[in-house]
């Protein structure tokens, strides 16, 4: 019998619904869109819709893999939509969103990973937008390089695929996902010339050499960004909050990370990959 730890208050937020949270909310569902904001329950929502910011999900909404930390549904996807790009390109322009940033379920099953919908999805966007800068959270193409170098040559800004743990917690946190093979996207991704960013959760049982280490691998494979933040359980399902970690952890941990070598770490219980992104354009 497991006990549920109590949320501590600095993980408190509240939700105003403002007039920009109904317009954001609008034009995502008249554009039939899924958002990684809706779907992760993410705290942050009231506060990044508020200011007329969303994170879009691409390929559908079911996805091949069985993350446990995840809230998006696993299972066979339906064919993909390819009047997608279209449409998140057009909602992207009606919102007028200044930095975009879209992401996408893994689809392990399509030869391609998906990559020509990515790459559609941000040509499109840039036709439409072509002052609009773009963060594309990427999943894993299972070592398909290919489909890796089609889905960042769409003009993207930044290139983010996140890590989401440290090396020992990939099996109970991401069985599909292999560690070494993220780090080596990572590298890949920085070699072909992109802005290079990941993603870690903290309080899922991780150690603190642990989170160092990964830090260093990240460094040695040209990742630029980093962001660290508190992870929360979606439903009962889902994997156990080991831990709330506290803000100082947090702020040593951005301490160290830049010692090491990243160019920018974001990090506190609250941060999300895609939290204040348009500040990473430019790092
Ligand atoms: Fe959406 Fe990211 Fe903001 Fe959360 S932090 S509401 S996922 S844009
Ligand atoms: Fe969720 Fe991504 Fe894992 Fe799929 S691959 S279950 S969308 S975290």
């Amino acid at each position: 019998q497991s006990k549920r730890v109590k949320k501590p208050d600095w993980l408190r937020v509240k939700l105003p619904i403002g007039e920009n949270y109904k317009k954001v909310r609008e034009v995502v569902d008249k554009n039939k869109l899924n958002t990684i904001c809706q779907s992760g329950n993410c705290p942050n929502m009231g506060e990044c819709w508020g200011e007329g910011t969303a994170t879009f999900m691409i390929l559908g909404n079911v996805c091949t893999r069985s993350c446990t930390f995840c809230a998006v549904a696993t299972g066979r996807p339906p064919e993909y939509d390819i009047a997608e790009p279209e449409r998140v390109a057009d909602a992207i322009k009606t919102m007028g969103v200044k930095h975009a940033v879209i992401t996408s379920v893994n689809r392990d099953e399509l030869k391609d990973k998906g990559a020509q919908v990515w790459y559609d999805t941000v040509i499109k966007t840039k036709e439409l937008s072509p002052n609009t800068t773009i963060e594309t959270l990427i999943p894993d193409t299972k070592g398909n390089w290919e489909a890796l170098y089609k889905m960042i040559s769409g003009g993207q800004e930044v290139v983010s695929h996140n890590m989401e743990t440290v090396e020992r917690l990939y099996r109970p946190v991401r069985p599909q996902a292999k560690y070494a093979r993220s780090l080596e996207q990572i590298r890949r991704t920085k070699e072909y010339g992109k802005r290079t960013k990941t993603g870690m959760m903290l309080g899922l049982g991780e150690k603190k050499e642990e989170v160092l280490e990964a830090m260093e691998h990240l460094v040695e494979n040209g990742c630029d960004i980093l962001t660290l933040g508190q992870y929360l359980q979606p439903t009962k399902m889902h994997h156990e909050v080991i831990e709330f970690v506290h803000p100082d952890m947090f702020a040593l941990y951005k301490e160290e990370g830049l010692k090491l070598g990243l160019k920018y770490v974001e990090s506190g219980p609250l941060v999300r990959s895609s939290y204040h992104s348009e500040r990473h354009v430019n790092v």
